[in-house]
């Protein structure tokens, strides 16, 4: 039984859903106004392992990704420019073309990954008139108020706000940064709707019945899980960082709109880190997937290092730790090629690994599984068998690799036969000059019993 620590409870529960075997999952997309970083990219990966888990264990799930292509600020406070456009302005582009191109970026890194895409997509532009829906909800039922540069959500109306993070209104009022919006009437109340600049013309902008704008970055997830997944829905993820602001805001409004529950469950991934700090745009130490690709690295080492780590601790990124990552791929692959193609499980083994995976999608153990698997006494096509099961939550392509030699060429194994000769004949010279060309020809000689022996290519790194 799938057990995941549940945020809004700060416990570990059992993981019902609304409807028997379906499962609606919602999760915050990117904001497409730079290339994703592999900090991003950490939060989608623990997101594809719950959806693949979720698989494993017999669901179907409807997964909803937003893309944030307006209306989220500089600053958490309702401060300060849209990302979007601020990037537009510096880099000379569209808007439009700026965040459509980061997006075709980011759903590349999400291939290159083996990230399963979601189900749907919805873009915040595209669905304004939502938005603006769900915000008169609210000004009817006297959740909102005015001020000169916008609408805001009034979270004194609110009773419960801070349920999630567990914080008091009072408490963040206090904690709240010195730079306020000296209209808004709590430091936690937040935009629903911004107006236009007076003076600047905003590349993206709407008509509303409250002025010419766009909306605030929460009401886009409200509005949008609604439309595709209905509410309650089963879960909801992001990164850590938002949970105290973004999706408190979004069960606030969410909740005061309809009088239900946003989510059963909350799940938050913990940060990737560079050299013990978070690693971000903003922090200057952020890199894309292409450059670690440029690097000569396989992108599916970088899921195999975040898997590495279970998704609510921090993981330190170094370039050696992805070096190992990438070895201990290439050695699973290499592994995977061994094995046959089976219909028969090891039930020992998978359940084992089902345990793991239950326990909070505790995937380092799960890893842990797999090796006790290939170096256990089970015939190579139980193995075979096992492996692939255990990769379609993986995610690392060995299902596909399962029996699957690659055969050396000709001149190679006439090669690796004349060092078995010269073994034979004990010229331990000899047979090490031709070992170093096989080498060299990017095979390794494994030796078997009675001068038999595999060939196996070497590894990339
Ligand atoms: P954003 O595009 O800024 O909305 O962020 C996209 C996702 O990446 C969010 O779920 C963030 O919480 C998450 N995120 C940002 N930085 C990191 C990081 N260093 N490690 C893990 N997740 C992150
Ligand atoms: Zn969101």
């Amino acid at each position: 039984m799938l057990k995941f620590w549940n945020s809004l409870h700060r416990k570990q529960e059992l993981f019902k859903p609304l409807h028997d075997q379906r499962v609606g999952l919602y999760t915050c997309g990117p904001t497409v106004y730079h290339p994703a970083t592999i900090g991003n990219l950490r939060s989608y990966l623990f997101e594809d392992v719950l959806k693949r888990v979720l698989i494993f264990f017999g669901y179907t799930v409807t997964h909803v990704m937003n893309i944030t292509d307006v209306g989220h600020l500089v600053s958490d406070a309702d401060e300060g420019e849209d990302k979007i456009e601020r990037e537009a302005k510096k880099s000379g582009k569209d808007a439009w073309a700026l965040a459509r191109e980061n997006e075709a970026l980011f759903l590349a890194d999400l291939k290159k990954l083996n990230i399963i895409p979601a189900n749907i997509l919805p873009r915040a532009t595209e669905h304004i008139q939502e938005q603006i829906d769900l915000i008169k909800i609210l000004e009817e039922k006297g959740y909102t108020y005015r001020t000169s540069d916008g609408i805001y959500f009034d979270t004194s109306k609110f009773p419960s706000y801070g349920r999630l993070s567990g914080q008091k209104l009072e408490e963040k009022k206090a904690g709240a940064r010195v730079a306020q919006n000296d209209e808004k009437k709590q430091a936690s109340d937040f935009a629903l709707w911004k107006f236009s600049p007076k003076k600047a013309k905003r590349q993206m902008e709407w008509e509303s019945p409250w002025g010419v704008g766009f909306p605030g970055w929460h009401i886009e997830c409200s509005a949008m899980s609604v439309n595709y997944l209905g509410q309650p829905f089963d879960i909801h993820c992001g990164g850590i960082d938002h949970l105290t602001v973004h999706h408190e805001n979004e069960i606030a409004q969410s909740e005061a709109a309809f009088e239900k529950p946003l989510a059963n469950y909350w799940m938050h991934n913990d940060f990737l880190l560079v050299d013990g700090k978070r690693m971000g745009k903003s922090e200057g130490n952020a890199y894309t997937l292409d450059e670690v690709i440029a690097k000569g690295f396989d992108p599916l080492a970088y899921r195999l290092f975040c898997l590495g780590a279970q998704y609510r601790s921090k993981l330190n990124f170094t370039w050696d730790g992805l070096e190992a990552a990438q070895h201990t791929l290439e050695k699973l692959r290499e592994e995977a090629r061994r094995l046959s193609d089976g219909v028969e499980p090891s039930e020992t083994f998978l359940s084992a690994f089902k345990s793991a995976l239950e326990d909070d999608l505790n995937s380092p153990v799960a890893l842990a599984v797999v090796w006790d698997l290939l170096k256990s006494d089970e015939s190579a096509s139980v193995k075979g068998a096992t492996l692939s099961y255990m990769d379609t939550v993986l995610g690392l392509g060995l299902g596909e690799l399962v029996g699957k030699r690659v055969q050396a060429p000709a001149n190679i194994v006439l090669l690796a036969k004349e060092r078995a000769s010269a073994r034979e004949a004990k010229d331990w010279k000899r047979a090490d000059a031709l070992r170093v060309e096989i080498e060299r020809a990017g095979w390794n000689i494994e030796d078997k019993n009675r001068g038999e022996f595999d060939l196996v290519p070497k590894r990339k790194i």
